[in-house]
């Protein structure tokens, strides 16, 4: 497995990955990985000749108040899962590498950025819509793997892709759970055991909505209201959004159609976790 640093020696790599005609796939992490992760890893890797995983902790996604510098990290520990995947190359370029002095461009996807995790996180999407652009250019894949469980995010990167036609196939990838239902995130790490028994409110909530439309609910407002009260009788949580929208656009819907996106964002202590589901 190569380690790649710069961001020119990327270029050149998948220059003579592309002359030898090999089907190029990126995988996007901020690292400190797990088994959600792992997943997308092996997704590429059945989808194409040479798998680029990109470790990066990208500052430009993180708010003023959010938790960039706490952000766990394990380079050593992720190069090693990354070598037992099989994964090709991983390219972990610094923040001064991908953000050379004087960039002034930015990537911004208009509507689809904004409900959701765009309210509380103001120029979120921006940063990962840029960053994202910016790896695909310095490692050139056929394909890109992410996951659903940032439904937003891959739905922004989709439309980028498209809007700039872009010559890259996106694959979403479903969420890789915990047995008991917590969607894996290198989050969870910030919860102590308190905190993750009551994070279990999240999965309980897409199952109770699930279990509602299919007993004949159709009412957004009355699905919103029983999962915010579900999930306000977990202590030490705080709701930043339960919204029931369109999978494409993402506007909010009254009456639930013949499918819906459940979206989540809760705090639990100090820790913002998503989680979302299809309803059909
Ligand atoms: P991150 O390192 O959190 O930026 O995530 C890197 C990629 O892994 C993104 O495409 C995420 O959507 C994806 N991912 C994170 N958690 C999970 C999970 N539990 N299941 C599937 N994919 C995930």
């Amino acid at each position: 497995m190569k380690i790649i640093e710069t961001i020119g020696e990327m270029q050149r790599e998948s220059d003579s990955m592309r002359m030898a005609g090999d089907i190029i796939s990126v995988v996007p992490t901020m690292g400190f990985l797990h088994e959600g992760h792992l997943e997308l890893m092996r997704v590429a890797k059945r989808h194409s000749d040479k798998v680029v995983m990109t470790l990066f902790v990208n500052p430009t996604q993180f708010g003023p108040a959010e938790d960039f510098e706490a952000y766990p990290r394990d380079t050593e520990g992720d190069l090693e899962k990354a070598r037992s995947l099989g994964v090709d190359i991983v390219f972990m370029p610094n923040a001064i590498e991908m953000y050379q002095e004087g960039c002034q461009t930015t990537v911004r996807v208009e509507r689809i950025t904004q409900p959701l995790c765009g309210l509380s996180r103001p120029g979120h999407f921006d940063g990962v819509t840029t960053v994202v652009n910016k790896l695909f250019n310095c490692t050139k894949p056929h394909l890109a793997i992410f996951g659903q469980k940032d439904y937003q995010q891959l739905a922004a990167i989709s439309r980028m892709v498209m809007d700039l036609n872009m010559d890259i196939k996106i694959i979403g990838v479903p969420t890789v759970r915990e047995p008991d239902g917590l969607a894996m995130s290198s989050r969870n790490s910030y919860l102590n055991p308190e905190e993750r028994q009551s994070a279990l409110c999240l999965k309980k909530s897409l199952d109770l909505a699930n279990k509602m439309f299919q007993e004949g609910t159709k009412d957004a407002r009355i699905i919103k209201e029983t999962i915010e009260s579900l999930i306000k009788a977990h202590p030490f949580t705080r709701i930043d959004y339960v919204s029931l929208c369109d999978p494409m656009t993402l506007e909010e819907i009254e009456i639930l159609k013949d499918e819906t996106l459940l979206a989540l964002a809760v705090r639990v202590g100090k820790t913002r976790l998503i989680d979302n589901c299809l309803i059909r």
